[in-house]
């Protein structure tokens, strides 16, 4: 297998996500440029620059030294995609949306090294139709890389290919992934919601469902599908805030969309009190508010 050198990655999107990973990645001393969509009211007020502030304020801070922030560069895709072509590895993590995935793909195609690993951080969407749009000299060097939330504290890294991967491509993505980022890696079947999030979305459906159908409040729910439970931190309904519940609502539409006939779990449809808030736009911790803080 041929050395994979990383020298630098972009990762695409600064949200949730997008942020954390690049926070991982200088933690670990490799330069990220990180990109988002372009600030409407000037630079100091983008997307990427309030992400970088935010990375510095959360606790345990994830930008481990003042150098780390210094190692990531801040970029839109208006100005910057030029800032592409250095990048070894394009890690894609914009909003669950095949869509805007499909558009921003067609648009910094370009700007892509032949040379360089793209993938995408989607939670459950088809790798294969993410693909469908990249170039053919760039579709051999696709795949899926699937972080979980926290990126900087999950183990778990689920790796994707399409059937057009070349198989050394995952081999040295495992090993960066491995060794210089300290995961455990899952090969997964491109299939709808991958392994972990065909799993655990059902799970998390089914305790919405019983949670209403008992009357129990979401501290209660959450007290008991928490630590007791076995998890490291916070229970069903703190977890759908800090995922983010457009989000979480993206990745139930996966499901619903791809397996309407699935005889085992009947129902995949968003549940009325995660759909009522993101009516109100309060999407969890991202906006301030969500199942715990009211808009
Ligand atoms: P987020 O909503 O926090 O951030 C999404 C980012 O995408 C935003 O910064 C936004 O400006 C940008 N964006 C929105 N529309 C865009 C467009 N049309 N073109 C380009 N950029 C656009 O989302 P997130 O939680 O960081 O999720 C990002 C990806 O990671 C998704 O594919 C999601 O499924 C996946 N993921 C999320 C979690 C989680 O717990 N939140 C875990 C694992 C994987």
């Amino acid at each position: 297998m041929s050395r994979f050198n990383v020298r630098k990655v972009a990762v695409l999107g600064a949200g949730v996500m997008g942020a954390q990973i690049a926070a991982h990645l200088v933690n670990v001393k490799v330069p990220v440029v990180l990109f988002d969509l372009p600030a409407k009211e000037g630079p100091k007020n983008g997307i990427v620059t309030k992400a970088v502030e935010g990375l510095k304020k959360l606790k345990p801070a994830p930008l481990g030294v003042p150098e780390d922030a210094a190692l990531i560069q801040q970029a839109n895709y208006e100005e910057h995609s030029e800032l592409l072509r250095d990048c070894d590895l394009i890690i894609e993590a914009i909003a669950e949306r095949m869509d805007w995935k499909l558009d921003l793909y067609t648009k910094i195609a370009p700007f892509l090294s032949p040379n360089a690993i793209v993938a995408s951080n989607t939670s459950g969407l088809s790798i294969t139709k993410l693909s469908e749009v990249l170039p053919e000299s760039i579709k051999p060097n696709f795949c899926g890389i699937h972080f979980f939330n926290p990126p900087r504290y999950m183990a778990l890294v689920e790796l994707i290919a399409t059937p057009t991967t070349r198989p050394e491509i995952l081999d040295q993505l495992e090993s960066f992934v491995t060794t210089a980022l300290g995961k455990s890696v899952v090969r997964a079947k491109d299939t709808p919601n991958f392994v972990a999030n065909r799993v655990g979305i059902a799970g998390i459906l089914a305790t919405f469902k019983e949670a209403e159908n008992y009357g129990l409040s979401y501290d209660v729910v959450d007290d008991l599908t928490g630590k007791k439970m076995g998890r490291a931190s916070s229970g069903t309904f703190r977890t759908a805030d800090v995922v983010g519940l457009d989000t979480m609502s993206h990745v139930i539409k996966t499901l619903q969309d791809n397996l309407k006939d699935d005889p085992f779990f009947p129902s995949y449809a968003t549940p009325a009190p995660l759909a009522a808030l993101i009516a109100k736009g309060a999407l969890g911790q991202k906006t301030g508010a969500g199942f715990y803080k009211k808009v």
